[in-house]
């Protein structure tokens, strides 16, 4: 499943940039940019950052540059 997300962030451009700025933690280390649901803020980094550099790296192989 984490992979099938890095593929889709990687096919959508700027989609990593934006999620890596929205991603970011708050001052007690939860992620402000994922759904404030029943548990709260998830921690930081969650699971969408994670997935933001895999796209990065990934796009970084694709056009043959080495992350
Ligand atoms: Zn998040």
């Amino acid at each position: 499943m984490i992979h099938e997300l890095t593929v889709f962030i990687a096919a959508e451009s700027g989609m990593a940039d934006r999620l890596l700025r929205a991603h970011v933690a708050d001052r007690l280390g939860r992620c402000r940019g994922c759904p404030n649901g029943r548990a709260g803020h998830m921690p930081w980094p969650c699971s969408l950052h994670a997935a933001a550099i895999d796209a990065l790296a990934r796009q970084a192989r694709a056009t043959g540059m080495q992350p």
